[in-house]
C-alpha cells in the first residue's frame, strides 16, 4: 500500500479560470519546493493536488514541508488502495493505529468525487466503522467532536485513506498576486511583515539599506540568512543592497539631528520606490506597526509616505511585539533577528528624535541636501542578490543589460 501526501486547498474565490492558474502555480510551487527531497510525481486530482514520492513512501517531513508553501491549507498523510473494501479498511485500520496523539473517540467520513464507485458513502462508513471497532474495540465511535476523523475518499479508480492531517499556512500560492518590494532590516518586524505578504500570493522583492562603508556588513548578512530561512515557503525572488553609509553622512551634517531619521526615511522609500518600478512591483510594504518606535508615530508615517505614490503596505500595523515575536519563531527568523547588527539606522542616530514631525520643517530640511542627486546615485549604485527560492520571479529585463556592471553583492 503506498503512502501520498494529498494537499488540501480553499476553494473560495477560486472559480473558472482563476482555480487551474491557481492550482498550475501551487503545483509548480510545490515542485520546486520539494527539489532535492527524492524522487517525486506532483498532479492534480479532484480538487486536491497529490504528491506522490517514487519510493511509494510519503515521509512526515515531506508533508510539513508541504505545509510551509503558501495556498496549502491542509496535508495529508494518506494510504492509496484500490476501491475494495477490505483494501481501504486495512488502510483505515493502519492508517488509524499510527495515530500518535492520545485518542478515545473517532468516527468514519467516506468520500466520493469524480468516481463511478457503486458504494454510497453511508455504507463504505458502515463498513470501515465496523472494522475499526473490532480493530480498536476499547476506542469509542462520536459523531460530533470525535478525537479523530478517519477520512476514506474514492476518488478517479482509487481509494484514499488518512487519519493525519495537519493545517497548512493558507494564502493563496506565490505568484498569483504581482510583485511588492519590501524594506527589510534584519530586525523582527519586517521579514515577518514580507512573509504575509508572500502569503498572500505576492513575490516579494526585499530592499535592504545597510551602512557600509561606515559600518560593517554584517546586516546584510543576517538579512541574507533570513531570506533563507524563508525558503520554504519560497517568497522571494531577489535581494537589493544598498550601501547607504555615506549618503548618511552626508545627510546627517546638513540637516536638524532631530530629523535625520525622517530623512533617511524619505530617501530610503524613494529608491525603493525605483526599485519597484524596475521590477514592476505594485506597492511597497514595510514592518511598520504604529507608535512602536519614534519612527513609528502616524505624524512620522505620514511625512516619510508623502515620498511615495504607490501603495504602501503595512501589513502589522495593528500587531503588538509580542505577536510578531511568535510569528517569527513559527518562520524560523527569530534567532537571527535576534543578533545585533548595526545597519543603516543605527548609524548616526540622533539623540532625540523627533516623533510628532511637522511637514513644514521636513520640507525645509529636505531641501538642505541635494536629495535628488543621492537617490539618483543611491539607484545607480544597487547591489543585488539572486535566490532560487521563488519559481515564479522573472529578474526585470531592464537591468539583464546591466547586470555585470551591477556585479551581484555575493555569490550565493
Ligand atoms: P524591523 O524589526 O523590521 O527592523 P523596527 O521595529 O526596527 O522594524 P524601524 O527601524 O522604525 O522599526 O523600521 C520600520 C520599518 O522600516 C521596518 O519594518 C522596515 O520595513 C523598514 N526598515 C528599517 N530599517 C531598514 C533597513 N535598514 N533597510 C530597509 N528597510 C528598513
Ligand atoms: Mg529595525
Amino acid at each position: 500500500m503506498e503512502r501520498v501526501c494529498l494537499v488540501h486547498y480553499h476553494e473560495i474565490g477560486l472559480k473558472g479560470k482563476n482555480r487551474s492558474t491557481f492550482e498550475n502555480r501551487l503545483l509548480a510551487n510545490i515542485n520546486h519546493a520539494l527539489k532535492g527531497s527524492g524522487e517525486f510525481r506532483a498532479r492534480r486530482i479532484s480538487g486536491h493536488l497529490l504528491v506522490e514520492p517514487q519510493d511509494g513512501f510519503a515521509s512526515s517531513a515531506m508533508a510539513e514541508a508541504i505545509s510551509r508553501i503558501p495556498g496549502v491549507a491542509r496535508v495529508s498523510l494518506a494510504y492509496r488502495c484500490e476501491q475494495d473494501e477490505s483494501a481501504y479498511c486495512e488502510a483505515a485500520i493502519r492508517a488509524l493505529g499510527e495515530v500518535n496523539d492520545t485518542w478515545d473517540s473517532f468516527k468514519v467520513h467516506a468520500r466520493r468525487s469524480s468516481t463511478n464507485y457503486e458504494k454510497h458513502t453511508l455504507e463504505m462508513n458502515q463498513i470501515v466503522g465496523s472494522a475499526l471497532c473490532a480493530a480498536f474495540p476499547q476506542k469509542k465511535v462520536i459523531m460530533h467532536g470525535p478525537d479523530i476523523t478517519v477520512v476514506v475518499h474514492a476518488v478517479q479508480g482509487d481509494v484514499y485513506v488518512y487519519a493525519d492531517t495537519g493545517p497548512g499556512v493558507g494564502g493563496l500560492p506565490v505568484g498569483t498576486a504581482g510583485k511588492v518590494v519590501s524594506l527589510f532590516s534584519s530586525g523582527f518586524d519586517s521579514p515577518v511583515a514580507t512573509w504575509m505578504l508572500g502569503r498572500r500570493g505576492a513575490i516579494c522583492i526585499p530592499v535592504h539599506f545597510s551602512g557600509r562603508p561606515m559600518t560593517s556588513d554584517t546586516s546584510e548578512w543576517l538579512c541574507m540568512d533570513i531570506v533563507e530561512a524563508l525558503a520554504p515557503s519560497g517568497v522571494v525572488g531577489r535581494m537589493y543592497v544598498i550601501p547607504f553609509g555615506e549618503k548618511q553622512r552626508e545627510i546627517s551634517l546638513a540637516v536638524p539631528q532631530s530629523l535625520r531619521i525622517i530623512m533617511y526615511r524619505r530617501v530610503m522609500f524613494a529608491v525603493a520606490e525605483r526599485i519597484a518600478s524596475i521590477e514592476g512591483a505594485k506597492a511597497l510594504v514595510t514592518g511598520e506597526s504604529l507608535g512602536q518606535v519614534a519612527s513609528q508615530t502616524l505624524e512620522n508615517i505620514s511625512v516619510v509616505n508623502e515620498m511615495v505614490s504607490m501603495p504602501v503596505l503595512r501589513p502589522l500595523i495593528g500587531s503588538d511585539k509580542q505577536e510578531i515575536m511568535k510569528r517569527a519563531e513559527e518562520l524560523g527568523t527569530y534567532a537571527i533577528s535576534s543578533q545585533d547588527a548595526p545597519d543603516c539606522c543605527t548609524l548616526f542616530m540622533p539623540r532625540r528624535p523627533e516623533t510628532h514631525a511637522r511637514l513644514e520643517e521636513v520640507h525645509k530640511a529636505w531641501d538642505l541636501f541635494d536629495h535628488g542627486g543621492i537617490i539618483e546615485d543611491l539607484v545607480n549604485n544597487l547591489e543585488y542578490v539572486d535566490f532560487d527560492q521563488c519559481p515564479s520571479y522573472k529578474p526585470p529585463r531592464t537591468l539583464r543589460a546591466r547586470h555585470k556592471e551591477l556585479l551581484p553583492a555575493y555569490s550565493v
